[in-house]
C-alpha cells in the first residue's frame, strides 16, 4: 500500500474521502477495499485496483501460542519477518523489521549474515504492524507496543523509520503512543544525535554487548567506525538533550562476555553517564536488559552459546549491587525464532 498513491487517486474527489479511506485503513483496519462502506462502489473497486490493501503474509504461531511471527512477502519478492508477543496484562507487542538483511553483520544475528538488500519503505514498516492491529481487532484488542529489533539497523535507514513512527503515533494513523515506541540500535552516533533533536521522538534503545572495542569490534564489524568513546559523548549528549530513559541491550554470550569482571566493567560504562538536570529523583535514566542468547547452528560454528542461568544470575547481582537497574526481556517464541533479532531464519536467506 502506498500513501501517496493513494493520495494521488483521491485528489479530484471532495476532501472528505481520503479522511474517509485513511480512516478505513487505520481505524476500521479493513483488509480489502470493499469494506470500506462509507465510499461510493466504484471508488472502492478502483481503489482495489491501484491501491490494493492486501498484505502477502505467513503467519507461524509458537508452541507458547504467546508469539506469532509472519514471513512478509515484499512487491519485489523480498521477504522480511515481523513478530507479534502477546503479554499476559493485556499488552501486545508487534517487533517489526526495518532494513531487508543488514549492513552491520554482527557475527550472532542472522539478519547479519543476509547482509544488506534495500531500505523498507515507511509503509512496508507500517504494514508489518497493520497486519498484526487486523488480526487482533477481529478479537477486539490492539497493538500497544512497537519495538523496531525485527531485521535490520533503524538509524541507518532513519528518514523512512520516522515517517513510519509518525504515521504510526499519529492520531489519524494507529494512535500508539510514543512512549510505546522503541528504537534498537546498534550504534549509529550521527542517528543518535539526529534522534535528540526531533519532536515526536521513540524511546532508545542501544545494543552494547561489549564494553571493550577490541570485544566490539569482533562481534560487531561496522562498531569500528563508531568506538566505546563516540558512543558515550553520542549517548551523554542525547540524554542531556531528551532527559529521556535509554536502554542498554546486553546479549548474554557464554565465556565470551559474561565472566563477573566484565559484569563489573559494564556496571562502570552505564554508570558513568550523569543524571540529567530535572530528570525525577528516584527513577533511573537508563537500565540494562540482559538478552538470553537464541543460538543457531551457524552461529554456533563462530562458537557462541548462550550463558548458564546461574552465570546470569551472578552478572545480575554483580550489576544490582553497583545500583544499576536490571530487566531480563523478551524471551518469547525461540521454537519460531521469534525473539526480536533472531529473525530472518535458513528459509529466508534461501529465497533472497
Ligand atoms: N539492528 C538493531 C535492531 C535489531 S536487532 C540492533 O542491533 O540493535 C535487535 C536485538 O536483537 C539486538 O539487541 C540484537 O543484539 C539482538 N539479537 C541479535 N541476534 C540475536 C540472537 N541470536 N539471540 C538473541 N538476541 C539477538
Ligand atoms: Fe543488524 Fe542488529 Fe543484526 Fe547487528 S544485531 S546484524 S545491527 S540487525
Amino acid at each position: 500500500m502506498d500513501l501517496e498513491k493513494l493520495e494521488e487517486i483521491l485528489k479530484d474527489e471532495p476532501k472528505f474521502r481520503l479522511q474517509q479511506a485513511k480512516q478505513a485503513i487505520f481505524k476500521n483496519l479493513i483488509g480489502n477495499w470493499q469494506e470500506a462502506i462509507s465510499l461510493p462502489q466504484a471508488l472502492r473497486e478502483k481503489l482495489n485496483q491501484e491501491c490494493p490493501l492486501e498484505i502477502k503474509a505467513e503467519v507461524l504461531s509458537a508452541q507458547d501460542r504467546q508469539s506469532q511471527k509472519a514471513v512478509v512477502t515484499l512487491a519485489d519478492g523480498f521477504l522480511i519477518e515481523t513478530v507479534l508477543m502477546r503479554h499476559k496484562d493485556g499488552r501486545a507487542t508487534v517487533c517489526v523489521s526495518s532494513q531487508v538483511g543488514c549492513p552491520v553483520g554482527c557475527l550472532f544475528c542472522l539478519t547479519g549474515k543476509l547482509g544488506f538488500k534495500r531500505n523498507l519503505t515507511s509503509m512496508e514498516i507500517v504494514e508489518q504492524v497493520l497486519l498484526w492491529a487486523r488480526m487482533l481487532n477481529k478479537d477486539g484488542d490492539r497493538v500497544s507496543n512497537i519495538v523496531f529489533m525485527g531485521m535490520g539497523e533503524p538509524l541507518l535507514n532513519y528518514e523512512n523509520v520516522m515517517e513510519a513512527v509518525k504515521i504510526l503515533n499519529s492520531k489519524s494513523g494507529l494512535n500508539i503512543g510514543i512512549r510505546h515506541i522503541s528504537i534498537s540500535t546498534v550504534g549509529i552516533t550521527e542517528g543518535i544525535k539526529k534522534l535528540a533533536a526531533e519532536t515526536i521522538r521513540p524511546n532508545l534503545a542501544l545494543s552494547l554487548h561489549a564494553t571493550n572495542d577490541q570485544l566490539r569490534n569482533k562481534m560487531i564489524p561496522l562498531a569500528e567506525n563508531y568506538s566505546l568513546a563516540d558512543l558515550t559523548r553520542a549517548l551523554d549528549y542525547y540524554i542531556k538533550k531528551t532527559k529521556q530513559r535509554v536502554m542498554f541491550e546486553y546479549l548474554m554470550l557464554k565465556d565470551y562476555n559474561d565472566s563477573e569482571g566484565q559484569a563489573g566493567e559494564l556496571a562502570r560504562f552505564v554508570a558513568q553517564f550523569q543524571r540529567p538536570s530535572g530528570f525525577p529523583k528516584g527513577r533511573n535514566f537508563y537500565f540494562v536488559n540482559l538478552i538470553a542468547y537464541n543460538p543457531t547452528a551457524e552461529q554456533q560454528s563462530y562458537g557462541f552459546s548462550a550463558s548458564l542461568p546461574e552465570r546470569i544470575q551472578k552478572f545480575k547481582a554483580i550489576l544490582k549491587e553497583a545500583g544499576i537497574e536490571v530487566v531480563q526481556r523478551y524471551k518469547f517464541g525461540r521454537d519460531i525464532k521469534g525473539a526480536c533479532g533472531q529473525l530472518a531464519g535458513k528459509n529466508i536467506s534461501n529465497k533472497l
